[in-house]
C-alpha cells in the first residue's frame, strides 16, 4: 500500500491543486462520475463488532450449559451413550436457537439505524447540493454547519468559528477548534486542526473543506474494525431476568445436591440421582428466557418502525411503556412548520398580508385598503424591512414545475416565509442584486441572525431576531414617512404581543449602516446601535393529529409539555389550540428568563407544574429533564438542535427528528421521528406498551413451566420414587413450547383500552402479587396433573417410557391451554376473541405435530425414551390441560369482580395528582 499523502501538512491551495478541485465551483458531474468509478461509494465496509463465530461460542457461556455440559460428560464416563448424545444435542440446538434469534435482533436494529441516511452539503458545478453521504467523492468542496455530521475526511480550506466534537474518533469530548493553516506533518491525529474528520461532529460555526478520502481510506475507515458496534441487547428488563436466573442458579445448586443426597439415602443408584439434579437445574432455570424477551423487543422495534418511529436503541422500547411525561418541542413537531406571514408592524403602520403557505400569489395592503405596489413603496420603513427579510435569510423558495406540483422550501420555514411576504411586494434576492459579505447565522441562544450586505453603494447590517434580542440594540426607529425617530420600545411591544396572543411568531427587524471597508459581522457588531425597522408576524398551524395525540396522551396518564424559543404569548396560545393548555384561567406558562434565576426548589415545582416553556435555551431543557427525573418521572424529551445534544441523552427517551434534525442531535438519541410529528411518540409509547404487555404475558406463561418441572423433580426425589421427567423431556418440553408457543405471544394485538391507563411503574415488579399468584398456582397444578397421570398410568401397568410420555404430553398440552389464558392478563381470552391472534393457532398445531413426532416416531422414541401411548392417555391429558385453562379463567374472573370496586381509586388519584 502507498503512503498515504498527509493532507494537513500542505497549504490549502496546493491541496486543491492536488485534488484538481476548485473552491468555488466544485466539482462538475463528469469528475464525479469518473471519481466514483476509482474510489467507490463513500460508504464503510460493515464490521459487526463481535464475528459471527464469537457470537455463537457466546451462547454456551450460560450457567445452564455449564450444567449441561458436565451431564454430559457425566453420562459419557458412565457410558450412557444415547444420553450424552441427545443432552448434547440439545445444547447445541439451544446454542443454534439463541444465535439465530440474537443475528435476527441485531439485524433488525442495524437495518433500522442504518435506514436514516446521511446528507452533506457540496458544491459542484458552482451549486449547492445536498447530497447523500455515500456519494461523496474525493475533491468535493463539502460546506459544514453547526449540527452536522463530516461524511468523509476533509482538508478544510475556510472556516468560521468551526468547532467539531472528535470523541467519536479520537474519544476526546472537548470540541476542537479548526484552522486552515498547515502544520507540521509529525501533528499527531488529534492535533490536526485543519481537518475534519469522518464521522466527527460539527458543534459550532461553519466551515468549508475538500474531501481528502472517502470510504475506508478515511482515518475512522482505518479503525472501524476496532470500533465497530453491535447494538447493545442489554435492557434493564433482561439484566434483571439474568439476576433472577443467578440467584435461582445458586439455590438450584443446593437444591440439587440435596437431592443427590436424598437420592443416594433412599438408596437409588448414583445415576438416577445425579439425573434428578440436573433435571432440576434444568427446568427451573428459565435460561430462554433473556433471548425470548429481546426478540420480542426487537419485534416491537419493527411495529415502531412500522409507525414511523426509529428506535437506535433496544432498551428504549421497554421505557416507552412506562413514560410519563413528553417534552416536546413546538416548532415542527406540534405545530407544521409551514410559516406564512400574515401580519405586519412597519413605520408605526400595521399592514396585512394575503395568500396561502409559500405561494406567493398574494398581497400586501394597509389594514383594509387595497395593495400595496412594490413602486409605492419607496425607500419606507416597509420596504427596508421586507428586504431586510429577504437578504438576512439563507432559505431558498422552489416554484412548482408543473401545475400539479407546490411552490417547495430549502432551509427554514421561518426564513422562506419571508421570501414570500418579500415576493408578495415584488422584492427578490436577485432583484435587490445585493452581495452578502458575512454572516452571523441563527441559533436558539442568541435568536437573531445577522448578515453583512452591499446593497448599491451602502453597506449594511440587517439583523432579524425575536423582539427580546433585537429591541435592546436599537436606539432609533423608522417613521411613517421613513425618517429616522427615537425608538418607542413601548408601542413595540405592546403590538408583538398583540400578534404573538394571536399565536403568531413575530419577528423583529432591524439594520445599521456601516462603512464600505467592512467585511467581517461579529456579534458585537450588533450588539447596540441599531435602527428598528419592523415586525413580520407568522402563522404556524398546530398539526390536527398532535391535537388528537395530546388528548390520548392525556387519557393515558402522559403529561405533555411544550418546550419552545418561542414567544410566551405565542406558545400560550397555541398550547390552547392544541389542548396542552385547557382552561382559560390556567396559565401554565412560563419563560427560560423566569427559570434561569430559580432556586432548586422552585424549579421542581415549576417543572412539574407548568406546561409550557417559552424562550427556552438548551440549558434549560436539560436542567427541565434533570429536575422532572430527580421527581421519580420517566421523560422522553424531543430535540432538534446542536445544543439539544445534553438533554436528548439525559432524557429517559430522547427522541431526534430525521427530517430537520441536527445529526448531532440523532446522534445523541434514542429514537427518531421519520415524520417529525408529535403524534408518532404517541405512537412509539401506544407501541412500547403492547411490548410491554407481551413480554410480561410471556414471562406468566413460561415460569410456570419451570415452576413445575422443578416441582415435579423435588416431588419424585422427596418421595424417593422413579422421576416422572428426565432431563431431555425437560429439555425438549423447554424449548418447544417457547418457541411454538410462547414466542406466540409477541404477536398479539394490543389490548383495548391500552393508552386508556397510566404509565408502567418502572420501580414496580414486573411480576405483582397476582401474578406471581397465578404463576405458582399453574405450576402446582402442573406439577399435580403431571405427576398424578405418571403414577397412574404406571399403576395401570404401562411402561415407564410410557408413563413419562404421557407427563411430557401433560406439560405441552396445559402449557397450550394455558396460553389462551396469558394472551390477556387481566381480561378473559373470549372477551378479546378465541381467534384474533391467528398466530396461537399455528402454533399450537405445529407443536402439536411436534408432539406427535415425539410419541410415536421410532427415532424419537430412541433418542428421548418415549413409547406411543393410546388415545386413552391423550384424553386425560387433555381434560387435565383444560381443566388449568378454566381455574385460571374463573381466577381472572373472580379477581376482575372482586378488584373492579378497588380499581376505581387509583385512577381518581392519578386525576387529582394532575390537577394540584
Ligand atoms: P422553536 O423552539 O420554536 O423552534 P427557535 O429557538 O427556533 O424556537 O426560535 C426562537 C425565536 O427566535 C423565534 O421566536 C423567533 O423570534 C426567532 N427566530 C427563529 N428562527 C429565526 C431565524 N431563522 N432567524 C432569526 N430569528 C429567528
Ligand atoms: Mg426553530
Amino acid at each position: 500500500m502507498k503512503n498515504p499523502i498527509e493532507w494537513h501538512s500542505y497549504h490549502t491551495e496546493e491541496v486543491l491543486k492536488q485534488l484538481t478541485a476548485n473552491q468555488t465551483v466544485g466539482l462538475s458531474d463528469g469528475e464525479v462520475v469518473e471519481r466514483r468509478q476509482k474510489h467507490g461509494a463513500n460508504s464503510l465496509t460493515k464490521h459487526t463488532g463481535d464475528g459471527p463465530f464469537k457470537r455463537f461460542v457466546l451462547q454456551f457461556h450460560q450457567p445452564l450449559v455449564y450444567i449441561l455440559l458436565a451431564a454430559v460428560a457425566v453420562t459419557l464416563v458412565l457410558q450412557e451413550w444415547v444420553d450424552a448424545a441427545v443432552i448434547f444435542a440439545v445444547v447445541l440446538l439451544n446454542a443454534i436457537i439463541g444465535f439465530i434469534q440474537e443475528s435476527k435482533a441485531i439485524n433488525a436494529i442495524n437495518a433500522l439505524s442504518g435506514s436514516i441516511k446521511s446528507f452533506a452539503t457540496v458544491l459542484r458545478d458552482g451549486k449547492k447540493h445536498s447530497i447523500p453521504a455515500e456519494e461523496l467523492v474525493p475533491g468535493d468542496i463539502v460546506l459544514l454547519h453547526a449540527g452536522d455530521k463530516v461524511c468523509a475526511d476533509i482538508r478544510l480550506v475556510k472556516v468560521k468559528d468551526l468547532q467539531v466534537d472528535e470523541s467519536a474518533l479520537t474519544g476526546e469530548s472537548v470540541p476542537v477548534q479548526k484552522i486552515t493553516e498547515k502544520l507540521d506533518k509529525e501533528t499527531l491525529l488529534g492535533d490536526r486542526q485543519n481537518m475534519a474528520f469522518s464521522s466527527t461532529l460539527v458543534v459550532y460555526g461553519s466551515g468549508i473543506g475538500v474531501v481528502t478520502s472517502t470510504g475506508d481510506d478515511t482515518e475512522i475507515g482505518k479503525i472501524s474494525e476496532l470500533i465497530a458496534t453491535t447494538p447493545t441487547l442489554d435492557t434493564p428488563l433482561t439484566k434483571r431476568i439474568k439476576q433472577f436466573s443467578h440467584v435461582l442458579l445458586y439455590a438450584i445448586v443446593i437444591l440439587a445436591a440435596l437431592t443427590l443426597v436424598i437420592g443416594y439415602l433412599h438408596g437409588q443408584p448414583l445415576l438416577t440421582s445425579f439425573m434428578a439434579a440436573v433435571a432440576l437445574a434444568v427446568g427451573a432455570i428459565p435460561e430462554g428466557l433473556p433471548a425470548a424477551v429481546t426478540i420480542m423487543l426487537a419485534i416491537g422495534v419493527s411495529r415502531m418502525a412500522k409507525r414511523r418511529a426509529v428506535i437506535r436503541n433496544l432498551p428504549a422500547v421497554e421505557t416507552l411503556g412506562s413514560t410519563t411525561i413528553i417534552c416536546s418541542d413546538k416548532t415542527g413537531t406540534l405545530t407544521k412548520n409551514e410559516m406564512t406571514v400574515e401580519q405586519i408592524y412597519a413605520g408605526s403602520e400595521h399592514f396585512s398580508v394575503s395568500g396561502n403557505g409559500y405561494n406567493p400569489a398574494g398581497v400586501i395592503s394597509r389594514d383594509n385598503q387595497e395593495a400595496i405596489e412594490s413602486g409605492e413603496m419607496g425607500e419606507a420603513a416597509l420596504y427596508k424591512m421586507l428586504r431586510a427579510g429577504v437578504l438576512c435569510n439563507d432559505a431558498q423558495l422552489i416554484a412548482p414545475v408543473s401545475e400539479r406540483e407546490q411552490w417547495k422550501i430549502n432551509g427554514d420555514p421561518t426564513e422562506a416565509a419571508l421570501l414570500v411576504s418579500g415576493l408578495k411586494a415584488g422584492l427578490t434576492g436577485e432583484s435587490l442584486g445585493a452581495l452578502r459579505s458575512d454572516s452571523i447565522p441563527f441559533q436558539s441562544e442568541y435568536q437573531y441572525m445577522a448578515t453583512l450586505d452591499r446593497v448599491a453603494s451602502d453597506t449594511l447590517i440587517h439583523i432579524k431576531g425575536s423582539i427580546e434580542s433585537i429591541l435592546p440594540k436599537c436606539n432609533s426607529m423608522l417613521n411613517r414617512v421613513g425618517e429616522s425617530v427615537p425608538i418607542d420600545i413601548d408601542d413595540i411591544k405592546l403590538q408583538a404581543e398583540k400578534l404573538a396572543s394571536r399565536g403568531l411568531r413575530v419577528l423583529a427587524f432591524a439594520s445599521k449602516n456601516c462603512t464600505t471597508e467592512k467585511q467581517t459581522l461579529s456579534h458585537e457588531d450588533v450588539a447596540e446601535g441599531l435602527e428598528f425597522l419592523g415586525l413580520q408576524a407568522m402563522i404556524d398551524p398546530p398539526r390536527p393529529e398532535a391535537i388528537e395525540a395530546v388528548a390520548a396522551c392525556h387519557k393515558a396518564g402522559i403529561r405533555v409539555k411544550m418546550i419552545t424559543g418561542d414567544h410566551a404569548l405565542t406558545a400560550t396560545s397555541i398550547a390552547r389550540q392544541l389542548g396542552i393548555l385547557t382552561s382559560d384561567s390556567d396559565n401554565k406558562t412560563i419563560t427560560g428568563y423566569e427559570l434561569s434565576g430559580m432556586s432548586e426548589q422552585d424549579f421542581t415545582h415549576v417543572s412539574e407544574n407548568y406546561d409550557v416553556f417559552a424562550r427556552v435555551t438548551p440549558e434549560n431543557k436539560l436542567q427541565l429533564v434533570q429536575s422532572l427525573q430527580s421527581g421519580g418521572q420517566v421523560v422522553a424529551m424531543t430535540g432538534d438542535g446542536v445544543n439539544d445534544a445534553p438533554a436528548l441523552r439525559r432524557a429517559d427517551i430522547g427522541v431526534a427528528m430525521a427530517l430537520n434534525g441536527t445529526e448531532v442531535a440523532r446522534d445523541a438519541s434514542d429514537m427518531m421521528l421519520t415524520d417529525d410529528n408529535f403524534a408518532t411518540v404517541r405512537a412509539a409509547v401506544e407501541e412500547g406498551r403492547g411490548v410491554f404487555d407481551n413480554l410480561k404475558k410471556f414471562i406468566v406463561w413460561t415460569l410456570p413451566t419451570n415452576g413445575g418441572e422443578g416441582l415435579v423433580i423435588l416431588l419424585a426425589v422427596l418421595l424417593g420414587v422413579s422421576l416422572p421427567l428426565l432431563p431431555v423431556h425437560i429439555l425438549w418440553v423447554n424449548m418447544t413450547t417457547a418457541i411454538f408457543l410462547g414466542l406466540m405471544l409477541a404477536f398479539e394485538p394490543k389490548e383495548q383500552g391500552i393508552m386508556e391507563r397510566p404509565p408502567y411503574d418502572p420501580a414496580a415488579p414486573i411480576i405483582d402479587r397476582i401474578l406471581a399468584w397465578r404463576i405458582l398456582l399453574v405450576s402446582s397444578l402442573l406439577c399435580v396433573m403431571a405427576f398424578g397421570l405418571y403414577e397412574l398410568e404406571l399403576y395401570w401397568g404401562a411402561s415407564e417410557a410410557q408413563a413419562r410420555t404421557v407427563a411430557v404430553a401433560m406439560f405441552v398440552v396445559g402449557e397450550a391451554f394455558y396460553l389462551f389464558n396469558c394472551r390477556s392478563l387481566h381480561r378473559s381470552v373470549f372477551s378479546i376473541g378465541l381467534f384474533s391472534n391467528i398466530w396461537v393457532w399455528v402454533g399450537i398445531g405445529s407443536m402439536m405435530l411436534l408432539q406427535l413426532l415425539f410419541t410415536y416416531s421410532s427415532l424419537m422414541n430412541e433418542w428421548f425414551q418415549s413409547e406411543p401411548i393410546d388415545l386413552g392417555s391423550w384424553l386425560r391429558v387433555f381434560i387435565c390441560g383444560w381443566l388449568i385453562s378454566l381455574i385460571v379463567g374463573a381466577e381472572k374472573w373472580y379477581r376482575n369482580n372482586t378488584e373492579t370496586k378497588i380499581k376505581a381509586k387509583p385512577e381518581t388519584q392519578t386525576h387529582v395528582r394532575r390537577e394540584v
